[in-house]
Parts: structure tokens; sequence; C-alpha cells
């Protein structure tokens, strides 16, 4: 047998300490799922003020509390902290970097109260990428591979191949860097680059200069050995237009032959409305009838009037335009005219606050709307829910459509990224559909769809077949673990 692998897992927010998205989903899931194949996996993140040392028995490592770490001219200091995520199968060891005054607050990026972001995430995330790379110096543990997520860990992957490239941690081991969402670039003012101790010469547009400013994304991008993206549609589409790769696509194109596609998974130890926790009647794809007992209670929480034949429309999401928040709010009208009830669970923008706010005070029997982010919420939304929406402007891989497959709530979806990979359009074909998908990103065709699906959902027989479908399509992270191992091997020999 191969030798086990050792890797260190970076990730901004980590299911079950901190969540704002996919994201932590992700790095909850698949470094379990590592571990359990019998490597080294062990993460790394932030220690937010969420993150309850009590509940998580979080515990501090002496050797490491208290390591000087440079931000600009000034030295703040970091301490490590450690736990575990624990399945029945595996334990990964967590380290978390605390420091209070970057990362004790309520929000992980945005102020909850403000909702814009702290003006210091430079300086938060600046400290926490030298933080990692010290850490990794001082632990006595070289790892073989360096695995980074998204903007905020980015500059690691600079930081160990320029100043630190000769330590001895940093001398053989392979970066690699998956992209969740090329959208959120972590771009700051030229200022923070001086903030970052990094050579001037890296502060140009063949490296880390983006239209005269700091593109902490690009750093993970030049810097890694090999780029990950979440599923295989969004690979191309951020390689080809800069609707999707937001002025990087050029770069992407370029970097085209270290990228590896690679689709996310579902957490089914999470999501699956067979064990699931956080609702009162599992179900399963032999015994549907307790799903109609989820729908009463999801008609009840938002003081709908329960109907089975009226079917419920669900949507969680961050409210923000990615998600297609702007189609729903200009279709709201149209699709309200049909035989449905809509219940929507999120936070986000401002605008589409007040405007969801308005048409629910408005459509009080038929829409009912939760701004707030409820873990509960989101299980009783994918398990009382007959459909599921998600009409995104562009989605990297997505996971709800993940969890309401599971569910048996049909989504319906743009044919984009993720969901594009995932979905089959049940019209287009009766024997294999799983959902409902458009491609044109406008209200005509989301308010078309909507229409296909509420007169799918009147033919009961076959609306069951597609839930049963549905229900036993298997997007566990088994398969996607493999191909990350594969990935790792392969750079080892490189
Ligand atoms: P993204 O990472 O772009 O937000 P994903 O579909 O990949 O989108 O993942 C979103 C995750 O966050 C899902 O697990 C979803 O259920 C969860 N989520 C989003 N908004 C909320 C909310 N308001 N309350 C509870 N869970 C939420």
């Amino acid at each position: 047998m191969a030798k086990p692998l050792s890797i260190m897992y970076v990730a901004s927010e980590v299911v079950p300490f901190a969540k704002t998205g996919g994201l932590a989903d992700v790095a909850g899931a698949m470094p379990q799922i590592i571990r359990e194949s019998g490597h080294d996996i062990r993460i790394m993140m932030p220690k937010y003020a969420s993150v309850s040392e009590r509940v998580f028995k979080i515990h501090d490592i002496k050797r490491l509390t208290d390591i000087p770490i440079k931000v600009g001219d000034e030295t703040h200091l970091g301490s490590i902290k450690s736990s575990f995520i624990t399945n029945l199968k595996s334990k990964v060891q967590v380290y978390f970097l605390h420091n209070p005054e970057y990362f004790d607050r309520p929000g992980l990026y945005t102020d909850p109260k403000t909702l814009k972001d702290y003006p210091d995430n430079d300086d938060r995330f600046i400290f926490f990428a030298r933080s990692v790379v010290q850490t990794l110096n001082r632990l006595g543990w070289i790892p073989d591979i360096l695995h980074l997520n998204d903007w905020q860990s980015g500059l690691i992957a600079a930081y160990a191949r320029t100043i630190f490239r000769n330590e001895p941690q940093f001398k053989k081991i392979k970066i690699v860097f998956t992209v969740h969402n090329a959208a959120y670039q972590g771009i700051f003012d030229k200022s923070a680059f001086y903030k970052t101790g990094l050579p001037e010469e890296y502060f140009s547009p063949d490296y880390l200069e983006f239209n005269g400013k700091l593109n902490c994304l690009k750093a993970g991008l030049i810097f890694s050995d090999a780029i990950t993206t979440v599923s295989p549609t969004y690979a191309k589409e951020i390689q080809s237009s800069p609707e999707y790769g937001c002025g990087l696509e050029s770069l992407f194109y370029k970097l085209r032959r270290k990228t590896k596609a690679i689709l996310n998974g579902a957490d089914y130890s999470v999501w699956n409305p067979e064990t699931d926790e956080l609702i009162a009647h599992t179900y399963s794809a032999a015994d549907l009838s307790p799903k109609l007992e989820n729908k009463k209670e999801l008609a009840d929480y938002f003081k709908l009037k329960f109907d089975p034949k009226t079917p419920i429309i669900g949507m969680v999401s961050r409210l923000v335009d990615q998600k297609g928040l702007d189609l729903v709010v200009k279709s709201l009208k149209r699709i309200l005219a049909m035989k449905c009830q809509l219940v929507i669970l999120g936070t986000g923008e401002e605008k589409y606050h007040m405007l969801l706010k308005e048409a629910a005070k408005a459509n009080k029997k038929q829409m009912g709307l939760e701004l707030a982010f409820d873990e509960k919420l989101a299980h009783l939304i994918e398990a009382g829910s007959d459909m599921f929406l998600m009409p995104s402007k562009y989605e990297p891989c997505g996971l709800n459509q993940f969890y309401s497959l599971r569910y048996g709530t049909l989504p319906i979806v743009r044919k984009t990224g993720g969901l594009a990979d995932t979905v089959v359009d049940l019209n287009e074909k009766p024997n294999s559909g799983t959902g409902f998908v458009f491609e044109k990103y406008e209200a005509r065709e989301l308010v078309a769809t909507v229409k296909r699906a509420l007169t799918a959902f009147k033919d009961e027989k076959c609306w069951q077949r597609a839930m049963i479908r549905a229900m036993n399509k298997d997007f566990s992270w088994n398969k996607s673990a493999a191909q990350y191992i594969d990935l790792y091997r392969k750079l080892m020999k490189k």
C-alpha cells in the first residue's frame, strides 16, 4: 500500500465551528473522508467569537502561544488552540488561530450590524496567512501537501514560495489551491500589499497586483502547484468569460493546465432525511409519507395554510446577486400569481432584505420569509418543501441542490456551474430528470420554469418517481475525496 499522506488543510470557515456558506460545509466534510482513508490531514482556521471553547472542548497548545506575527510595521500575537472534528470513523485535528483583536467579532468577514466588510479584513487575513506559515514552522510537522481555499488563504501560498521558501517545511511541500468562488478575490488597496511584507517585485500584474490593488486570490492561483475548482462547468466558465472569471479569466485560462475540476460532495451524515436530527419526521425513498408532516410543520412555521396539493417552493440562500435574487424579486408577482407557496430563508444585501420584506408583507398568505441564518430551519425547508429554488447567476458548485435532491425536493435551477453538472431537467428527460433547469438569466425564463414545475407537480405518480430518482442520486464525498487524494499523489511525484 502507498504511504499515507500528510496534509494541512486551511480554510477560513469550517463546519461545525463557523459557517457563512458552502466552503464551511466542504471544509468540515472532505477532510474527514480523507482521514478515513488513513491520511494525516489537519485543519487550520481562525478562532472567531462564535467558536465556543467549552462546546468544542478547545484547549491551548502551550508551546504555540503568543507567536509574534508581523502585519506591516506592527507585531501582533497569535496563539494556537486545538480541538477535533470527530465522527464515528475518524478524528481530524483542528488548529485554531486565536487573536481576540482580529477574530473575536460577531461576524466572520462582515459586520452583521452594517452588513459591510470589516474595514481591516486585509490586516486580519494577512495575519492569518502569516500565522499558518509560522505555525507550520513551529509545529515540527512537515506535511506533504498544503491545501488552501479561497482568497482568505491565498497569501499563504505567496509566503511559502517567497520569504519562507527556504524553511524546511516549504522546500518540498506541494500547494493545492481550491477556488470555491472566483468573485470573491480579497482585493485591497496597494497599502495592504506593503503590510504583507512580501518583496516589492511581487506587486506587479504578473503577480499580486490587480488594477493597482492587492489581489489575494491571485496569490493562491499563481503560487500554487495545482488549482482545483468545485465543478467542471465552473472551471470552463471562469476561463472563458469576464462574467464568471471576474477579471481573472485570462489568468484562469493561462493556468488551465494545472487546473483540475473536482465536484464537491454532500455530507450525508448531516444531510440525510432518513437520519436528520434537525427534522421531526424522518423519511426515505421507500417511505415518503412523513415528508408531508414536515411540509405541515413548515407551513405552520411560516403561518401559511397547509394544503398537500399546493406546492411549497423553498429557498435557503445568501441574499446576494450571485444567487439570482434580482430574478427572484422581478419574478415574485408572476410566481405568486400561480398556485404555490414560497418560503425564503437567508441573509445578505440590505436591498434584498427590504424588497423581500415588502413582498412577504403584501403576500402573507402565500409567502414566508425569515431573514436569519438558521441551520435548523434550513433542514426543515429542505424536508418540507416540494421544490427548491436556485436561480443562480453563477454557481461554482452549489450544495443546496445536492441536499434538495437527497430530500426529494426537486430543484429549480439555472444551468450554470455545478448546477448544470448535477441537475437533469425533467421535461427534457422524463425518465432520468431530477429537477427543472433553465438557461438564460431572465425573469421570463425563471417564471416559465416554475410554471413547468408546478404543472409537473400535478402528476402525482410522475412526481413521486422523480423524487425517488433524485433521492437515490449519490453525490457523497467518497468519489471527490478520492480525486483529491489522486491529485495529491500526482503532485508528490512531480
Ligand atoms: P454558497 O457557498 O455560495 O453560499 P452553497 O450552496 O455552496 O452556496 O452553500 C450554502 C450553504 O449555506 C448551504 O449549506 C446552505 O444550506 C447554507 N445556508 C445559506 N444561507 C443560510 C441561512 N440563512 N441559514 C442556514 N443555512 C444557510
